[in-house]
């Protein structure tokens, strides 16, 4: 199938050698279950290649559900069924033939908790995605490539002195960052971030968003986030999800995010934004 000619903008030249260009995602009427139970119903949603989208919405609507479908990590979960396409470039990564870690390699991923190996150092977290792209890399590319996935995380300045402590020594801040950085050594041309600054205080948030800002154009980002100013810092488009009462999440509403939150069309987007739920 081909991309939304419409919606995918054509991706931005590589920054880096041996990177790809950021990929375009496109959900097409996403469902999700657990067991016979519907999470998401027909979420359709393209995510253009280079910028950052932002899903909003309350808990339980499905946010880190469909997060998850774009990078097949909801395979994961036992019971967890799925129907529709989600397209990378246009080619469905669900598709037969498609491999799993293929995916997953292309479309990275950033939790809510920072999740470094703890007792692993600094530069081995950056470097432990490697063994999954089959990629064998001398050490002395390992060497640049820590330092250019630590400077793009924001963090290198802070660590560059103490690379082999143990990531489990850093504040929580610096390991989202190194999370980040640990995500971006496997080179993907789409990073899923599922609230990453929820746990994190204000001056490690800002850091965080400011290496979004500075990833965009090189990676796709879709960030999953509470915090509408937030999504009106980092995104350039924003989707508005919602579960009403006994039925599945989906999008109310989505469009650029300046507009979603300056004049939205539907009253729920509009009683949201506004945090009158
Ligand atoms: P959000 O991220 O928007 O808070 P989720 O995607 O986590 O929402 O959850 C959507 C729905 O799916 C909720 O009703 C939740 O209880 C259910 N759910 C989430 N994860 C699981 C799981 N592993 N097993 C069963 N149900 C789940
Ligand atoms: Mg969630």
């Amino acid at each position: 199938a081909e991309p939304l000619k419409d919606t995918v903008k054509q991706p931005a030249v590589a920054a880096r050698p041996g990177a790809l260009p950021p990929a375009g995602l496109d959900a097409r009427a996403v469902s999700a279950w657990f067991g016979s139970h519907k999470v998401l119903d027909r979420v359709t949603l393209a995510m253009p290649a280079g910028e950052v989208t932002a899903l909003i919405g309350p808990s339980g609507c499905g946010k880190s559900t469909f997060l998850r479908t774009l990078n097949r990590m909801h395979e994961l979960i036992p019971a967890a069924t799925l129907a529709g396409e989600v397209l990378l470039d246009g080619e469905d990564i669900y598709g037969t033939g498609r491999r799993l870690t293929d995916a997953r390699r292309q479309i990275g991923m950033v939790f809510q908790k920072p999740n470094p190996f703890p007792t692993m150092s600094i530069y081995d977290n950056v470097v432990a995605g490697l063994q999954f792209t089959g990629v064998r890399v001398s050490r002395r590319t390992k060497d640049d490539l820590v330092e250019e996935c630590l400077n793009r995380a924001g963090l290198w300045k802070e660590v560059r002195d103490r690379l082999r402590q143990p990531g489990g020594a850093l504040s929580g801040g610096q390991q989202q960052r190194l999370c980040i950085a640990r995500a971006l050594a496997v080179r993907p041309r789409v990073l899923l971030m599922d609230e990453p600054c929820s746990a994190l205080d204000p001056t490690s948030t800002r850091r965080v968003e400011e290496t979004i800002l500075e990833l965009a154009s090189e990676v796709t980002v879709v960030i999953v986030t509470h915090n509408m100013q937030q999504a009106a810092r980092v995104s350039q488009q924003c989707a508005f999800f919602l579960a009403e009462q006994g039925t599945p999440g989906g999008i109310v509403e989505h469009g650029p995010t300046p507009a979603l939150f300056g004049s939205p069309q539907d009253e729920r987007t509009a009683d949201y934004v506004a945090g009158r739920f």
